[in-house]
């Protein structure tokens, strides 16, 4: 039902905005790029509004060079905005302090604050582009004939399946997750070689500054909880400025005995705060109580106008009285 509301919405539409979080992950990326490439085929005038540049290691995928922070805005004319993976309308990566037209809101997180004109948010969705899966289904586009169009729109879908679930290891994972998956490397996705895109495509220098971060790693709490640290400048110094560093957080939860890992990034208007979490501890919780949101297992929150031992503190303050410690 709701499907069809958001289908004919995208059809009567004369120019269409997409839009994700800010700091994009593979599934915000992901869930966008398959909607781009849908609406394109479709003969849609559709585009990308985004403040965030693409990171290396999702730039394989088809038309993310779009994904340049040129367009910040909507465009004149603009009729609809879509944005995705977001659940808070203040960090939409793009600025729509002056547009007036309406919003599609498609998301996954508990925490979405239903900004749009149209609200699809399926918390039971373990990503974003299972939602976009199933919205591009909805305009006829099958999986079933192996064209590079299916190729190019599955293996963004893919992408932001495996970031989403952890390579399908974390508990959001439904068979719905793999029904899909399933259904894409029928038709044609290279599911090896987007493990590969993703994962074994580092920068020498990201693997020397995970060194460097790790060697300073911390077990606090009854050594329950890591701590991961990137100053200010590290990023500089090893060259990286547009490189992902979220994944250097699980190495702090794959720690025996470890529940929460946490990977504080100084930027420039404070601290980056990052949780991830084992079993039953709820990092969604911590993250808000500073403004911040996400999912039970995976948070994440800034902390404005502070340095990382003021943030490490503040966090810590909240985790210990989450965990009973
Ligand atoms: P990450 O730690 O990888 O940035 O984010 C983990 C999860 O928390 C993602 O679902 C992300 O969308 C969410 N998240 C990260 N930072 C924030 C934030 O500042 N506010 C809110 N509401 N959610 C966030
Ligand atoms: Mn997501």
């Amino acid at each position: 039902m709701y499907f069809k509301a958001i289908k004919e919405e995208i059809l009567k539409s004369k120019r269409i905005g997409l839009s994700f979080h800010t700091s994009p992950d593979g599934d915000a990326i992901g869930s966008t790029l398959a909607l781009l490439n849908a609406l394109r085929y479709l003969g849609k005038d559709s585009y990308i509004i985004s403040r965030d540049v693409i990171s290396d290691n999702l730039s394989f995928l088809s038309l993310s060079n779009e994904i340049d922070g040129s367009i910040t805005e909507p465009k004149i004319n603009t009729d609809l905005v879509i944005v995705l993976d977001c659940g808070n309308v203040d960090r939409i990566s793009a600025d729509l302090s002056n547009y007036n037209g309406k919003i599609i809101n498609i998301d996954h997180h508990i925490s979405n604050e239903n900004y749009g004109f149209i609200n699809y948010v399926d918390i039971k969705a373990a990503s974003t582009c299972e939602i976009s899966y199933l919205l591009i289904e909805e305009f006829g586009i099958s999986f079933d004939d192996k064209t590079d169009i299916e190729v190019a729109i599955g293996n963004a879908i893919y992408t932001g399946i495996v970031t989403d679930t952890g390579s399908f290891r974390h508990s959001n994972v439904t068979s719905r997750t793999h029904n899909i998956a399933a259904k894409l490397i029928e038709s044609g996705v290279d599911n090896s070689k987007i493990h590969s895109n993703l994962f074994d495509n580092k920068p020498f220098n990201k693997v020397k500054l995970m060194g460097s971060v790790l060697s300073d790693i911390e077990l606090v709490l009854d050594n329950k909880v890591a701590i991961l640290q990137i100053p200010q400048g590290m990023l500089e110094d090893f060259n990286l400025l547009n490189t992902d560093t979220s994944d250097i957080i699980s190495v702090g939860l794959g720690i025996k005995g470890v529940e929460v890992s946490m990977l504080l990034k100084e930027v420039k208007d404070g601290v980056k705060g990052s949780l991830r979490s084992k079993n039953n501890v709820d990092v969604r919780k911590i993250a808000e109580v500073y403004g911040g949101g996400g999912h039970i297992k995976a948070a994440g929150v800034m902390l404005k106008d502070v340095g990382i031992a003021e943030a490490k503190e503040r966090l810590l303050k909240i985790l210990k009285e989450e965990m009973h410690l």
